[in-house]
């Protein structure tokens, strides 16, 4: 059986990010990763600049990569009443295709071993992992969670939320914009869910929504949900007229959890969406999964090199450190999508934001950290 320091299961924002910051550290890690790169990814690709020192610190730079700066924010009700906004601590705008792309190329630079391959099974005994795919099985001290949002391992685990049927669905396309401007991401509500616009490092816009399954079955098609509902928004209306598509037909995922997770499950720790999923319309997943990856791998390293640091000790360390970090944010960000989804708060807060915009930017600060090194 094949032996490793650290496997880590996905190959996303979190589980690379890791494995960039443990081989750093000189560990030998395994990825697996269903998907070769690049792929394209269900994603609002507005990413905080709250990670930005950190992954330029391993060796990762979004905006010499091609990332658009975007600084301003707007934010509209389903019948276009409108609020702007300076972003306090902005952000950039990269593809999915392209940013996972530029971590796996640092990852396997550094030496990280990658098997595109679907994991199928983990289980913890005797103090290490023995982690299963198709063919082989694989033997660690540590195993890092980095499978996204859902994953049939999540019912190997017995994770309540695995069980239970979801409402959300979400629906991703690049467009070409004549005039969409490149700083800007703009946040439309419709009836029943909500979605983002930004532009990304080829030119085009990105535009993704989450909608509620009981908001889209009526439709069961997106184009025709786009037109009879998204469409509604006039702002989006505006969108659809100029925008052209560039994507064949939208990527789509169904069965979106936003339920409470646990960062650790059977001594295996938890890392991105795998540990907890902010609603999207904080625009702060992605910062989220970067930084639970820091978190995870400053821990696992001081527990492969300090003998006397036990396992219990790493796992209620990582568990105290990420509740402190962002137990707060996804309690904020499920307040924060009821208020979005209710017309009348919805409505409320927008005349109020419109009076002073220092609502809004203290709502937009509950569910961000600072910059991060
Ligand atoms: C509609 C929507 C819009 C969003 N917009 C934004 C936004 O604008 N800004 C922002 O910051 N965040 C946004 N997010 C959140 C962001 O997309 C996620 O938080 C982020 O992708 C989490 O990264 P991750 O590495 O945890 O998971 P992922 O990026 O999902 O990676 C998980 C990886 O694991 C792999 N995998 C799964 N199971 C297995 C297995 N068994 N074996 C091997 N590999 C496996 C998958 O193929 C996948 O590549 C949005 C989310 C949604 C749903």
């Amino acid at each position: 059986m094949e032996k490793w320091d650290i496997i880590i299961v996905g190959g996303g924002l979190a589980g690379l990010t890791s494995a960039i910051a443990l081989s750093g550290f000189g560990h030998r890690v395994l990825l697996f990763e269903t998907n070769t790169y690049p792929h394209h990814k269900v994603c609002g690709e507005y990413v905080s600049n709250e990670v930005r020192p950190y992954l330029e610190s391993l060796g990762v730079d979004i905006m010499k990569a091609g990332g658009i700066a975007i600084s301003n924010f707007e934010i509209s009700t389903e019948n276009g009443h409108k609020v702007e906004t300076t972003l306090p601590l902005g952000g950039m705008g990269i593809s999915r295709y392209l940013f996972d792309d530029l971590l796996y190329e640092k990852a396997k630079a550094q030496g990280v071993h990658f098997s595109f391959s679907k994991v199928s099974h983990i289980t913890y005994a005797n103090d290490a992992f023995i982690v299963t795919n198709n063919e082989q099985t694989f033997n660690a001290s540590i195993v890092l969670g980095a499978y996204g949002k859902r994953s049939s391992l999540d019912k190997q685990l017995k994770r309540s939320f695995s069980f239970k049927k979801q409402d959300w669905l979400a629906v991703k396309a690049h467009y070409k914009h004549p005039n969409f401007e490149p700083n800007l991401v703009a946040l439309h509500n419709f009836e029943g869910g909500y979605g983002g616009l930004s532009k990304t490092e080829t030119g085009a816009v990105n535009f993704c929504y989450l909608a509620h399954y009981e908001s889209f079955k009526r439709y069961n098609d997106i184009e025709a949900f786009n037109k009879a509902v998204v469409a509604r928004n006039p702002f989006l209306k505006e969108f659809f007229e100029k925008a052209e598509p560039i994507f064949d037909k939208p990527m789509a995922i169904a069965q979106i959890a936003f339920d409470k997770k646990a960062p650790v499950e059977n001594h295996i720790l938890m890392c991105g969406d795998t540990a907890g999923l902010i609603h999207p319309l904080c625009g702060n997943g992605m910062a989220m999964a970067i930084h639970s990856a820091k978190i995870a791998s400053e821990q696992v390293h001081r527990f492969i090199s300090e003998p006397d640091y036990t396992r219990q000790q790493l796992e209620k360390e990582y568990r105290k450190q990420w509740n402190k970090i962002f137990k707060n944010r996804l309690w904020f960000g499920r307040r924060l999508q009821n208020v979005l989804l209710n017309k009348t708060w919805m409505n409320t807060g927008i005349r109020v934001a419109k009076k002073s915009t220092s609502v809004l930017n203290y709502v937009i600060s509950k569910t961000h950290g600072k910059p991060i090194v």
